[in-house]
């Protein structure tokens, strides 16, 4: 087992990954910017360094800083968390050079997936069901106007490199493509650095379904079943749940063991996540994260088993300390990300803490890095907390979320606490019948 882990993230991540630590007995290491001197994982963690002033592209980004800061303090192995560098196939690369454990896939893994229209190929080669369109990056106008004629209207245009969210546009029409087009590659380019595009079949009204996959370096894989984070703004999860109400048991077998066939196929190592569109009874996958996700909380909460202790295992060259059988699914959990932004306008909202009380009670877990006093700075992702409920069926779940959200506190700023009281007592969320454009739709209502 590792004696010391550097953790290369902040926040609630980095607060996640040293309480896996500190049960497995293991010693951390924190790494901050000045603008997180005081902040939470640095206060917890056995040791710390400052790698660099505010900005992520000179700290949490700084690559030489890191690796300094993982050998001044001996860490055997470096979690990259999420985001930053968890899917930097190039650091995953460093780190194992200079002699520490990435805990994380190889970096082949990453940089297949980390390209969307490689990622999609390599797991039809293997299998799955992928969304209709381009075999492969889109050139010209010509070629994409050739495609959307073969697929259909509406489509999405598509950034190979793109997460978060960011590097999509949507066409309606032959016009709307020719214009959409340019603007997609020029955006593609400017975000992430390489201009390639692809093109999707754009899905009315489908589910964002997810599978949780783990696999160890001896060839074995299981899945926790599926996640729905089809609750979206702008293509970025709001409330995530599992398992998913649109599914029945049939489905999602199919999907989970699917998922976790693939992964033991493509000789994939560690936590990761296939995302899929669920529409008409269908799957289509659409990419796969080579990393903990951020809602990785509501699987812990349905199987009982802490992921971040079992990719650290992993990362050890462990076995799975257990098959698929042993696996067991029990109740029902939801997720809500809270971030430091304007409830209706979603502008960000970063400043000092005054007052803070986080609920609690029994199947209530709050995932953050927040206190009272703490100053959220200017520079980062706005998720502040995430709070993650349990309860034996959905229905109590649901009704846990309501009195837990009431409960909750973070003073002095904004955040959008109201927006998920809002939300939850929405009639198609109590049904549990949304897709991925119910909330825009909502919002557009309530504006
Ligand atoms: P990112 O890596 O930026 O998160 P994804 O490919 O995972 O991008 O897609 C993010 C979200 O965008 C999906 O959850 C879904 O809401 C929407 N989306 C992606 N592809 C399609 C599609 N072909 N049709 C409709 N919506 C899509």
């Amino acid at each position: 087992m590792f004696e010391k882990v550097l953790i290369a993230n902040r926040g609630e991540i980095a607060l996640r990954i040293h309480r896996a630590c500190r049960e497995m007995g293991i010693h951390t290491v924190a790494v901050h910017s000045t603008a997180d001197a005081d902040a939470m994982h640095v206060r917890l963690a056995d040791e710390s360094v400052c790698i660099g002033p505010p900005p992520a592209k000179d700290s949490y980004l700084n690559i030489p800083a890191i690796l300094s800061a993982a050998a001044i303090t001996g860490a055997d192995a470096i979690h990259p968390g999420i985001g930053f560098m968890a899917e930097k196939a190039q650091f995953a690369e460093m780190v194992e050079e200079h002699g520490f454990v990435f805990i994380g896939p190889t970096p082949a893994h990453i940089r297949a997936m980390g390209d969307k229209v490689i990622a999609k190929k390599t797991v039809a080669d293997a299998g799955l069901p992928v969304v209709p369109g381009s075999d492969g990056p889109v050139g010209t106008v010509e070629q994409a106007l050739e495609v959307a004629h073969d697929i259909g209207y509406p489509v999405l245009i598509k950034a190979a490199a793109g997460s978060g969210g960011k590097g999509m546009k949507g066409a309606r029409n032959p016009q709307s493509l020719r214009e959409a087009f340019g603007l997609a590659r020029g955006e593609a380019r400017a975000a992430f650095g390489a201009d390639d595009v692809y093109i999707e079949k754009f899905l009315t009204r489908p589910r964002h379904i997810e599978v949780q996959v783990l696999a160890d370096t001896h060839g074995n894989a299981v899945h926790f079943g599926e996640r729905d984070c089809s609750v979206q703004r702008r293509h970025q999860k709001v409330v995530e749940e599992a398992p998913s109400p649109a599914l029945n048991a049939e489905e999602r077998d199919y999907i989970g063991t699917l998922a976790s066939r693939t992964t033991q196929r493509i000789g994939y190592r560690g936590v990761g996540t296939m995302e899929f569109l669920f529409e008409d009874g269908q799957f289509y996958f659409i990419e796969m994260n080579t990393r903990l996700q951020v809602e990785h909380t509501i699987s812990e909460m349905i199987t009982g088993i802490d992921l971040v202790r079992e990719q650290i295992r992993i990362a050890t060259g462990a076995p799975l300390g257990f098959d698929q059988s042993d696996i067991r699914f029990s109740g029902h959990s939801v997720e809500c990300r809270i971030n430091a932004e304007h409830p209706e306008t979603f502008v960000p909202s970063p400043g000092r803490i005054e007052g803070y009380h986080a609920p609690g009670g029994l199947g209530v877990r709050v995932d953050s890095a927040l206190y009272d006093g703490y100053l959220v700075p200017p520079n980062y992702d706005s998720l502040i907390a995430k709070l993650i409920v349990h309860g034996a069926t959905r229905n109590e779940c649901l009704m846990r979320l309501r009195r837990a959200l009431e409960e909750f506190v973070i003073g002095g700023i904004e955040t959008t606490l109201p927006l998920h009281q809002r939300l939850i007592q929405e009639q198609d969320f109590i049904n549990g019948s949304y897709d991925i454009h119910w909330l825009e739709g909502l919002l557009a209502r309530i504006r």
